[in-house]
């Protein structure tokens, strides 16, 4: 590969955490337009598009919580894992030092930030060899607070009357929304998984986030479920940052997996407005950004 895989790794990182996506920036401006702009929402929305802009036009952070870090790197056969690994790591220092990131990166028992975002399984990869001859890494920044209003339910939950169907997930799902009450940055965006075992179903529904605006479902009865649910969530009230509104999730994305015949999981996945995520493609020589 003649690609220089650190400068195109730290080009992603300046391009994810200070330019959100036009699918994603488009949510928000859809959401604007349906509230008065002189109300809270109103206000709230205008700020966060003006504030959009100004980290693009600067090259500053959307956000002053650049998140934790995960990676996500499909490579042809004939890859050397440690080879990404080491770039990767060296574009996360570079991008630090650049102020691209903020070091988020802190020592679980001594609370010591290692000031580079760097650390025991910080940033998280995860790697997939495919058969296709290009290079894919996909790269998401998930703020501290939205990671925080995530959650997994174990189904049926006699709490909420939630059975093993899909009236069940479609409850556990307006649970979650209104235990977070609009913290973590409403609007939102909801990844939702349904089986497998804690540890696939959690990773499932954080992957879902990488959908972009408006992309549905291919099975429909989970589409419909992803529409319902985003009515149902909207219907809440709750709105942008929890100041009350008519758009309280941009979108709902649902998968389902194969269960253990003893077990129901769903987790949700929710990530905040500021959906900073970005995928970098190589092919020989072409590089291009997502
Ligand atoms: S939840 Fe998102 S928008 Fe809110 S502070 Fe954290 S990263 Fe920023």
């Amino acid at each position: 590969m003649s690609v220089d895989l650190k400068s195109a790794v730290l080009e992603l990182i300046r391009r994810s955490s200070t330019s959100l996506h036009p699918s994603w920036e488009r949510a928000i401006a859809d959401a604007a337009g349906k509230e008065d702009k002189d109300s809270s929402a109103g206000t709230v929305f205008s700020t966060i598009l003006e504030n959009i802009k100004l980290a693009r036009d600067k090259s500053a952070p959307i956000c002053q919580d650049t998140g934790s870090l995960t990676f996500y790197v499909d490579y042809p056969a004939g890859g050397r894992e440690s080879n990404y690994t080491n770039a990767i790591i060296d574009a996360v220092i570079d991008a630090t030092g650049k102020q691209y990131l903020r070091p988020n990166a802190v020592d679980s028992i001594t609370g010591k930030n290692t000031e580079d975002n760097t650390g025991v399984n910080a940033p998280v990869f995860y790697y997939h060899q495919w058969d296709k001859n290009e290079v894919r890494i996909r790269f998401m920044q998930k703020g501290g607070g939205s990671e925080n209003c995530g959650a997994q339910y174990r189904i049926p939950d006699s709490r909420i009357g939630a059975g093993r169907d899909l009236k069940g997930v479609r409850k556990v799902v307006i649970d979650a929304a209104q235990q977070a009450q609009g913290q973590g940055c409403a609007p939102g965006i909801f990844g939702v998984a349904i089986g497998g075992d804690r540890a696939s179903c959690a990773k499932f529904a954080k992957e879902q986030l990488f959908r972009k605006y408006g992309e549905r479902s291919s099975d429909p009865e989970l589409a419909k479920l992803e529409k319902q649910l985003l009515d149902d969530i909207n219907s809440l009230g709750i709105g942008p940052m929890g100041f009350g509104g008519k758009t309280s999730a941009l979108e709902v994305f649902i998968a389902s997996q194969h269960r253990h015949p003893a077990t129901y999981y769903v987790s949700i996945a929710y990530l905040c407005w500021a959906n900073r995520n970005g995928t970098l493609t190589i092919n020989g020589d072409k590089v291009t950004y997502d």
